[in-house]
């Protein structure tokens, strides 16, 4: 019986990770995120498995918690071939890069804070660099297209379904035959909206055997995005009125381009203030170029953008600060600004700047449009931290704090459990890519609406299938 083994997403959110082994020797991995927050620890253990029996590894996205230790992997000797989107390589190599370079930083710091210890010895080197990044592309690959069967011989197929999620992100669907029987497993990666500015609906899928589903969300809705809009409108309003800035860390992929869509449409409808709104992101911009390179897997909203204006995101307040020395002009900004920095959870990136400068000043509102995971200076905010430090500084939180979920690329329990409910036949329900007790609640959920039982996948626990 083919078996699955889960080595990251196990009742956490983060390092998307599952070994799926067929009878027939064959071992196919489902992307090799990186695990974030108060995880992150676990990104130098061991895989669990040895990465040179893995023949093909599936990517769903581009996002970090599902391609971060994809260069650990080929270091310690991955020699498979990499099936996945085109673009996604293309956003996995912006992702990559920048965690190779936040790593190495961070290992330059720690090691001259050994060295006035005599301690150097002890400092434990980065995950992999740069170049073990630019090695993962010397793998052969295979470039996927939507509802377009990759014959893997023995037998197997590979399908990748349109996930809604963030640019040609994937629902995956691997059928083979085992004992004269064909079954189809499928991994729902991560899940998007049906409302979702960005990116087209999530496809339906019918059919399947085993079904691995991602379980974010699984224990609440969100507000629709016209709600969200309002309230992102109400709050710049108010800041603006109080001579304020607001503040929105956001994820480079996916988070800032509906941002900015949803920005747009408040201008085109003449509903955005006067102001200057700060790209101040350099991989959030990078990520962005890949949007408008790959524009026509992107909603009919965007689409349009394209169609009456000549480009999809821009719009006159926009301006993109790459450069450090533009970025730090926006510290002479007294009010009026809008200034959407990485990163999304704010454990590192120029957005600890803007705290440094802002945060601490009533006037202004700082909005989180993401998921903060445990463990992360974001989550300590959301959770009421009155005082929090960046670069060794103590900074008060008097900026008004909000909080605007509309906006998550992941499905709600509800649209977790519509999606669900489409498939005709569906044996076995898996939850992978949630924190246990919200899992808990999404696992009883089923059972009441679906009437089917799911079972909460454990980290490294075997699952025949
Ligand atoms: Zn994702």
């Amino acid at each position: 019986m083919a078996t699955l083994q889960s080595y990251g997403a196990a009742e956490v959110v983060t390092g998307s990770c599952h070994l799926l082994q067929l009878q027939n020797g064959i071992n196919i991995l489902v992307d090799c995120g990186m695990f974030q927050g108060e995880v992150e620890e676990r990104n130098h253990n061991p895989f669990g498995f040895d990465p040179a029996d893995v023949d093909f590894l599936l990517i769903t996205h581009g996002h970090l918690d599902h391609v971060g230790r994809i260069p650990k992997l080929v270091k310690e000797g991955f020699k498979g071939t990499i099936i996945t989107h085109r673009s996604t390589m293309d956003l996995a190599e912006v992702i990559m890069l920048d965690s190779a370079h936040l790593m190495k930083e961070g290992y330059k710091t720690r090691y001259r804070k050994a060295q006035r210890r005599g301690e150097e010895e002890k400092v434990r080197k980065p995950l992999y660099t740069e170049n073990d990044v630019r090695t993962v592309y010397h793998c052969p690959m295979i470039f996927a297209s939507y509802d377009e069967p990759i014959d893997l011989g023995h037998g197997i197929f590979v399908n990748f379904k349109n996930a809604g999620h963030i640019l040609d992100s994937a629902i995956i669907q691997v059928i083979f035959e085992e004992d004269g029987a064909k079954k189809t497993v499928v991994f729902s990666g991560d899940l998007g909206n049906d409302d979702d500015l960005v990116m087209p609906s999530p496809d339906i899928i019918e059919e399947a055997d085993v079904l691995f589903i991602e379980s974010t969300y699984g224990d609440r809705n969100h507000k629709g995005v016209k709600e969200s809009d309002l309230e992102l409108q109400h709050v710049i309003q108010k800041t603006f009125m109080n001579n304020g800035n607001v503040l929105i860390p956001s994820f480079a992929i996916e988070r800032t381009q509906e941002i900015l869509c949803m920005l747009k449409q408040m201008y085109n409808r003449g509903e955005l203030p006067v102001c200057q709104i700060f790209l101040d992101s350099p991989m959030a911009i990078r990520a962005t170029d890949i949007y408008k390179r790959y524009h026509e897997e992107l909603s009919e909203c965007c689409n349009e953008f394209l169609e009456r204006d000549g480009t999809i995101f821009d719009f006159p307040y926009l301006y993109y600060t790459s450069r450090v020395q533009d970025s730090m002009k926006i510290n002479d900004e007294d009010s009026h600004c809008i200034i959407i920095a990485g990163a999304g959870m704010c454990n590192g990136g120029r957005i600890l700047q803007h705290f440094k400068h802002r945060l601490w000043n009533e006037k202004n509102a700082l909005v989180f449009v993401g998921y903060q995971v445990q463990g992360t200076l974001g989550r300590k905010i959301v959770d009421g931290a009155k005082k929090i430090n960046v670069y060794g500084e103590e900074v008060i939180v008097k900026a008004e704090v909000h909080t605007i979920n509309g906006f998550s690329a992941h499905a709600d329990q509800n649209g977790l459990i519509e999606w669900m409910s489409k498939f005709t036949k569906l044996d076995k329900i898996f939850l992978i890519h949630g924190e246990r007790d919200k899992q808990e609640i999404f696992q009883k959920e089923i059972e009441r609406r679906l009437h089917k039982k799911a079972h909460i996948v454990k980290h490294g626990e075997k699952i025949g299938i």
